[in-house]
Order: structure tokens, then C-alpha cells, then sequence
């Protein structure tokens, strides 16, 4: 039995993956640290801190240090904050949300993200979904995506097992994590990569929209 879905937040719930990218590209490049967007897809889902030691190790040989991190995050926030209102949603996703809510299953959003911009309005974008205490950010884990970590932590919240839930999620290391916490995982192909990408992540079942999900998630939810 299906007693609750685990969202991830980003490329989910909010059309938020272009900014994102735009902002990591342009605070990393502002360090005359070179990337490509689609390094920022692959390496979605991780923690700030994560991702900066990647390209600190490509450019430097090194991870950063704290202060870096601290420094380089704040800065990428801050961009991400100039560009992104908080407004833009993933098409189809309230229809997704109303679909777990209304069969009285659980709600609970686990993403890999410090933008408190974003989960701190999940409430006034999506009124009436969410519960405060089913909620997993970045300040709330050590390890993060790709690590099992804040989706074990998600179900521990939710006071359930990983077979009564199910994990929707966008991104290759989501995916990863949400799969190494052993619940079966829908992968919801929103970005630029490739299906393939999403199925070796160990995707059970892909949509190419939320939207598309919307059409499904109820049988789903019943069949598993
Ligand atoms: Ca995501």
C-alpha cells in the first residue's frame, strides 16, 4: 500500500532548473572557473557544497574550503534570487499535488536545495498541500543527494517504510538517492538530458511531464 509520495523540489515543483543553471554558470565563471550547463543538470540534486568542490577539483585540484563554499553559495543564491521570483511552476505538478492529497495519502517535499526563497513559499504557491514538518532541505542533511540520506530522512518525517512511498524526481542523483533508499522512484524527465540518463539512475517509470504524471499517479499509487 501507497501511503505517501515523496516530491523533490526543483525541476519538480517549480520551473526553476534554467535559473539554477544560469546563476551557477555565471557566479562560477565570475571566479574565471570555466563549466557548461549541463554540468549544473548533472549535478542537480547535490548540496551548494557538493557541486562547488567538482569544479574546484576540475580548475584547481582541490576541494574548497569552507569559507569558499560559504562565499561561493551565497553568491550563486543571491543571483538565483535576482532572476527567479518564486512564481514559476511546473506545469501540471498542482494537478499531481491534489491527486496525492485528495486519496489521503502523505506529502512530503525532499529536496537537495538551501534557497529558502523557494521551499520557504512551497505554502502560498501550492495552498493547502503541504505540511511544515514534511519537509527536507539541505540545512537538514549531512550528505545529500546523491546519498540515500534525506530520502531516509523523508520517510523517518513521515513516520513510514520505503515500500508504502513513492519518490517523484527529475534528476539523475535524485533519482540515485531516492533508489539506494529503496523506494520505487518515478523519474519526470523535465530538463535537457536524455531518458537513458534517468533510467540508469534506476527510474522505474518515466514521464516526460508533470502534466503527463498528472494523467497517471492515481493508478500508480493504487497498483503498487
Ligand atoms: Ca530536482
Amino acid at each position: 500500500m501507497i501511503h505517501a509520495v515523496l516530491f523533490d523540489m526543483d525541476g519538480v515543483l517549480y520551473d526553476s532548473m534554467p535559473d539554477h543553471v544560469r546563476a551557477w554558470h555565471e557566479t562560477i565563471l565570475s571566479l574565471g572557473i570555466q563549466s557548461n550547463e549541463e554540468d549544473y543538470y548533472l549535478f542537480e540534486g547535490m548540496t551548494g557544497g557538493a557541486t562547488i568542490d567538482i569544479l574546484f577539483n576540475r580548475a584547481y585540484g582541490r576541494n574548497a574550503s569552507d569559507t569558499e563554499k560559504e562565499q561561493i553559495y551565497r553568491k550563486k543564491s543571491r543571483r538565483f534570487t535576482e532572476i527567479n521570483d518564486c512564481t514559476r511552476l511546473m506545469a501540471g505538478a498542482t494537478e499531481v499535488l491534489s491527486a496525492v492529497k485528495r486519496t489521503g495519502r502523505k506529502i512530503i517535499v525532499v529536496t537537495g536545495s538551501g534557497q529558502p526563497t523557494l521551499f520557504g513559499n512551497l505554502d502560498n504557491n501550492y495552498p493547502g498541500i503541504f505540511n511544515k514538518e514534511l519537509l527536507v532541505t539541505a540545512d537538514d542533511v549531512t550528505k545529500g543527494k546523491p546519498d540515500p540520506e534525506p530520502y531516509l530522512l523523508g520517510l523517518r518525517k513521515a513516520g513510514i517504510t520505503a515500500g508504502e512511498a513513492i519518490v517523484v524526481e527529475n534528476a539523475p542523483l535524485g533519482i540515485r538517492a531516492a533508489v539506494a533508499a529503496g523506494i520505487f522512484t518515478i523519474g519526470v524527465n523535465t530538463g535537457p538530458l536524455p531518458d537513458s540518463i534517468l533510467k540508469d539512475a534506476g527510474a522505474s517509470l518515466i514521464f516526460p511531464s508533470m502534466s503527463i504524471l498528472a494523467e497517471n499517479i492515481e493508478e500508480i499509487m493504487e497498483n503498487r
